[in-house]
């Protein structure tokens, strides 16, 4: 299905993410940018659970009135039912919030055009084994956390039996219950084997945990940006050929599904493409947050945390600093071009360029440059204050520009603006706490003491946030006096009104974690009465 463009509207992908693995949220930003290339919605943006921008802090990346939100899961279940619609406060397929409106989509995992790229990524992997001769498993987590995932596999398992695809068996497989994808070769009766992993993601499980359960691996490895694991196919194991896949999730028809997913919405909730009906007359719209964004720098914006922001001047060249403090005309252009780079790698910019800088080009990169520290940390919390060096990112337009910026610091550009136009909602720990649901609700029992104790250990561990802590304990508590507590997300080289502040409006879900943690130590800390 092919949905007409929404140019007054925008999109919302929704992913789990994770604070261990980049790759885990990759497929997610390759299918919004895929959409986004296609030009059919104003934004299109992503945020996650584990990862930063959160689903509170996502309203805060979109202009538009209108928002579809698409659950990038595999399958029903916790997250798309309880999880996604209490964090976007979702109370029906569509919500009316703060003047803006949000249609909940179903999840990918449940599209029926998901059997079409299962087979698609078994030809692929595989496209010389015979599939009289081939066995094709399913394989996914298992265990009773999430039986919608299961049922998902065995349903796909079904339908593709029936599809008349030509597979001698079509069976499913679990890490953690039986069937077990360790006795995949047991399982299978042929001399070939396929497996294709029901997850959306190459996360630990797909790459790092199936591996070994298959014999491919011996032992759990790194990430997968660093391994090689679907570059060997087929392997000769227990007296068959195995082909492994990708997770289904990295397809990149995944896209199209997620389109046909608002067609789909459109059509059972009789949603017409006339455009979004809007209280401002024509004449009188409101700045986008770029333009904001494009007024700033004119007016000497030119830091955000560890960036430095350029302007790139017709010719080609870069112009230092001290040249764009001021406004002018050229800077209020708005096919105007950027250049990024960390602010210590301002000097080794010159009139021909960045010589000593490695150049890279478009909002892509930004994910890329910020993912990994100097000496290989995974940076989950883009704000600590350890971004790499070495790197030019040039940009062709003030959209790009904050594309980029919201890959380098999430949300962050909208938290400033919302701060700036007195829409920004701070929200303090005790009710963070208090919606948290499943293993999370035991961090409600935290004392305030636990609590303040765990800002500074949390927020400046030896590599520290650099984000403002604009919440408290609650309405009533104030944080105590710490270096945390006393940051405004400011670099100390610049004057505040040259820099782009990085606020924290709510306590992230690395903090949630590690209030976890202290619960669950408090709680085996405790005697056992008598
Ligand atoms: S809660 Fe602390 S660590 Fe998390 S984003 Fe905010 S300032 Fe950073």
């Amino acid at each position: 299905m092919s949905i007409a463009p929404k140019p007054r509207s925008a999109l919302l992908i929704v992913g789990h993410g994770s604070t261990q693995n980049p790759d885990s949220s990759a497929p997610y930003f390759e299918h919004a940018e895929q959409i986004r290339r296609r030009g059919l919605f104003a934004e299109v943006h992503c945020c996650f659970w584990k990862e930063e921008p959160s689903m509170r802090e996502a309203s805060y990346l979109f202009d538009s009135d209108e928002i579809y939100v698409v659950p990038d899961f595999i399958s029903e279940g916790y997250f798309t039912q309880d999880v996604i619609p209490r964090e976007l406060q979702l109370s029906g397929p569509t919500t009316v919030l703060r003047g803006k409106t949000f249609h909940y989509c179903l999840p990918v995992g449940v599209h029926p055009s998901m059997t079409d790229l299962i087979l698609r990524r078994a030809k692929e992997v595989a496209p010389d084994a015979d599939p009289a001769a081939t066995t094709l498993i399913i394989t996914g987590h298992g265990t009773g956390f999430n039986k919608n995932s299961t049922k998902a596999i065995h349903d796909q398992v079904a339908l593709i039996a029936a599809s008349g695809a030509g597979y001698a068996a079509v069976v499913a497989a679990f890490m953690e219950e039986a069937p077990f994808i360790a006795d995949w070769d047991q399982l299978a009766l042929t001399p070939n084997v396929v497996v294709v992993p029901f997850f959306i993601s190459d996360g630990l499980h797909s790459y790092q945990d199936i591996p070994v359960l298959l014999g491919i691996e011996t032992e759990i490895g790194p990430a997968a940006s660093q391994r090689e694991v679907f570059r060997h196919n087929p392997h000769s194991l227990r007296g068959k050929s195995l082909f492994y896949s990708s997770a289904i999730g990295t397809e990149p028809l995944i896209a199209d599904v997620i389109l046909d997913l608002i067609g789909d919405f459109d059509i059972s909730h009789k949603i017409t493409n006339e455009p979004v009906a809007t209280i401002f007359p024509q004449s009188v719209e409101p700045l986008t947050s770029s333009q904001k964004l494009l007024h700033a720098i004119a007016n000497g914006v030119h830091r955000i945390g560890e960036i430095e922001i350029g302007i790139v001047v017709s010719n080609d060249r870069l112009e230092l600093n001290d040249q764009i403090t001021k406004p002018t005309t050229e800077t209020s252009d708005s096919n105007q071009r950027f250049s990024l780079c960390h602010a210590a790698d301002v000097a080794l910019r010159d009139a021909n360029g960045a010589p000593g800088l490695t150049t890279y080009a478009g909002p892509g990169a930004a994910r890329e440059i910020a993912a990994y520290a100097e000496d290989g940390t995974y940076r989950f919390l883009h704000a600590q204050r350890n971004l790499r060096r070495g790197w030019l990112l040039c940009l062709d337009t003030v959209e790009d520009l904050r594309l980029a910026l919201d890959q380098f610091y999430p949300a962050c550009v909208g938290l400033w603006l919302a701060q700036q136009d007195a829409s920004l909602e701070v929200e303090h720990l005790r009710d963070k706490l208090q919606r948290q649901s499943g293993m999370y609700q035991r961090v409600r029992s935290l004392s305030n003491e636990a609590l303040q104790e765990l800002v500074p250990l949390t927020c400046s561990s030896a590599v520290p946030c650099a984000r403002h802590l604009l919440w408290q304990v609650d309405a009533d508590t104030p944080l105590l006096p710490s270096a945390a507590s006393h940051r405004r997300g400011l670099p100390d080289d610049v004057p505040a009104a040259a820099a782009i502040p990085l606020l924290c409006r709510e306590a992230c879900n690395h903090w949630v974690a590690e209030c976890l943690a202290a619960a669950k130590a408090a709680k085996s800390a405790t005697p056992v009465s008598q």
